[in-house]
């Protein structure tokens, strides 16, 4: 049954499914406007270049918007390394371009006082320590396999806006296998193949959920793309579970749905995710020692905690804290970052206010002059975020050695990209900066930023790092690398700025916060970042210690 699905008539539908979210974005506009962005729009698409809806918008508030199209065009075409994504992000950042002038290099040098006065740890800086029997990380020999991280050499060039099928295809198609390994979705059929009687009859379907609506009853109508065709459901009101589940659905996901039907009325009586399997369970490194996860320094950022930041690494030095806290500083064998390591320039608007170092090659610098400081038996892994110089669409590939040349040649420190996929010894850890869990944020309304663990689990039992097309987050239109098709033993992931931890069947998730204090922005937006919070994952135990160093 399933061989016969690779034909002619799958892509073709599937193009539907990539057609429809363009669509959206366009009627997300407002309908005064709507056909000269239409015409916008599509004079960025020939030209290979992806935007968004937001920067739509602003451009049409601007005067002569056409000449400025061009001129955006124009610059983006001269980089050595196009964009595949207008953001208003890269908007900011060619500006001075456009505007002819060029970038000013920073001359704010950020200068570090490392003899401050000796560092105080504060009374409740282990809120959790039952950890015993560590062992001093020196004595260890290192022990990580890259199992797969995105490519290095890709860049992002032009990519037209038609292989956004072969994105939906190879998810489809990857996530159909994931959801095929359970045993209640076997006899599945494609949805040309449903044949409503006036019996009411079970299916199941494996579709890509096209969109997602609450009825006035507190039910749902969901649609679902499948490679043959589309289908609507109802998910009936009754059936509080049920309702439960559906509202946990993101735009683009794939799933199998178990429904009944008659006279061409479709309900849905279960929907059946991909999943952690329940047998998935923690297997424990064969010694006790220990991972320091931290995110988001944003270095270069008047916002970065030096000074927290300078209390870890002497923790880490065994200098500071009691003796049950020199024990675990340790204990430490392996540091991960996962992204927004630099604060980046031009990021949002009014950005080099906020900066205290206003060169990103210079923020890159500071960032290896941090981790100098950090003893050179733990090996550190970077990836990158939204922040970082690297390609803004998902994956993303690590950080060019042009910008970071220090941190590359530091014997200690691998540069991956995001996601990686890596183990320590025999635990398989699965990094990833977490830029999608702003849309998982905004698309499920029991979901909060403050609890950014509950959004990490949506993300594993979909399987998918960031299922939402055509939301905050932008994805390449390559094949689908965000599929999350090896089960990890811990999900690291930052970008909320907010700490947070849980168990899921057997995988440790961890929000590792920050090391930035709030910014003007989060503040206007209500957001209480946790910063200088370090959880530390024993490997043996898998017990996580949080530890204050704010
Ligand atoms: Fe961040
Ligand atoms: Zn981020």
């Amino acid at each position: 049954m399933s061989e016969n699905l690779i034909n002619e008539e799958k892509i073709i539908t599937l193009e539907n499914h990539y057609k429809s979210r363009i669509k959206e974005q366009l009627v997300r506009m407002t309908t005064r406007t709507k056909s000269k962005a239409t015409e916008f729009l599509k004079e960025f698409i020939c030209s290979g270049y992806q935007v968004g809806s937001d920067v739509l918008d602003l451009l049409m508030s601007k005067e002569q918007p056409e000449i400025l199209i061009k001129q955006i065009i124009d610059t983006a075409n001269q980089l050595s390394k196009s964009p595949l994504v207008i953001t208003k992000e890269f908007l900011n950042s060619i500006e001075p371009l456009i505007k002819g002038k060029k970038r000013s290099i920073g001359t704010n040098i950020f200068k570090r006082d490392f003899e401050r006065a000796t560092p105080v740890i504060k009374r409740d800086m282990l809120r959790n320590a039952t950890e015993k029997n560590l062992i001093d990380a020196k004595e260890v020999e290192a022990d990580i396999t890259i199992i797969k991280t995105p490519n290095t050499t890709r860049t992002a060039s032009k990519i037209p806006i038609e292989n956004l099928t072969n994105l939906f295809q190879s998810r489809y198609d990857k996530l159909k296998n994931l959801l095929l390994e359970r045993s209640d979705t076997q006899n599945y059929v494609p949805i040309t193949e449903l044949h409503s009687s006036d019996e009411w009859v079970d299916f199941h379907i494996i579709g890509m959920v096209a969109s997602k609506r609450e009825t006035k009853k507190g039910g749902y109508f969901l649609e679902l793309d499948d490679p043959t065709g589309t289908l609507q459901l109802i998910v009936p009101t009754k059936e509080d579970n049920l309702v439960r589940k559906a509202e946990l659905l993101l735009d683009d996901q794939v799933i199998c749905i178990h429904g009944a039907m008659r006279n061409k009325v479709f309900l849905v009586k279960d929907i059946l995710l991909p999943e952690i399997p329940t047998t998935h369970k923690w297997k424990g490194a064969p010694i006790p020692i220990c991972a320091a996860l931290i995110s988001d320094l944003h270095v270069g950022s008047v916002k970065f905690l030096d000074d927290v930041f300078h209390q870890f690494t002497l923790w880490l030095k065994g200098e500071v804290g009691d003796k049950r806290a020199r024990t675990l500083g340790r204990s430490i064998k392996y540091l991960l970052i996962a992204g927004d390591i630099v604060e980046g320039i031009g990021i949002f608007p009014n950005q080099e206010e906020e900066l205290s170092i206003k060169d990103i090659y210079q923020q890159y610098d500071e960032v290896s002059k941090l981790l100098e400081q950090v003893p050179d038996h733990i090996e550190i892994i970077i990836i990158p975020g939204n922040h970082d110089a690297t390609r803004q669409a998902l994956p993303q590939p690590p950080v060019p050695k042009e910008f970071a040349e220090k941190l590359y040649e530091m014997s200690n420190v691998q540069v991956l990209g995001s996601p990686a996929y890596i183990k320590l010894h025999n635990i398989k850890v699965l990094l990833d900066h977490g830029r999608s869990l702003d849309d998982v944020v905004e698309s499920i309304p029991t979901i909060e930023t403050k609890a950014p663990d509950s959004a990490m689990v949506v993300l594993l039992r979909a399987r998918h790092l960031a299922p939402r097309w055509g939301g905050k987050t932008t994805l390449a239109h390559e094949t689908d690398f965000l599929v999350i098709d090896e089960i990890p033993d811990i999900f690291h992931a930052g970008h909320t700025h907010t700490n947070g931890a849980t168990v899921y069947r057997g995988v440790t998730v961890i929000n590792s916060g920050a090391f930035q204090a709030q910014t003007n922005y989060q503040k206007r937006i209500n957001i209480n970042p946790t910063p200088g919070r370090v959880p530390i994952v024993n490997l043996k135990t898998g017990h996580v210690t949080e530890i204050d160093f704010n």
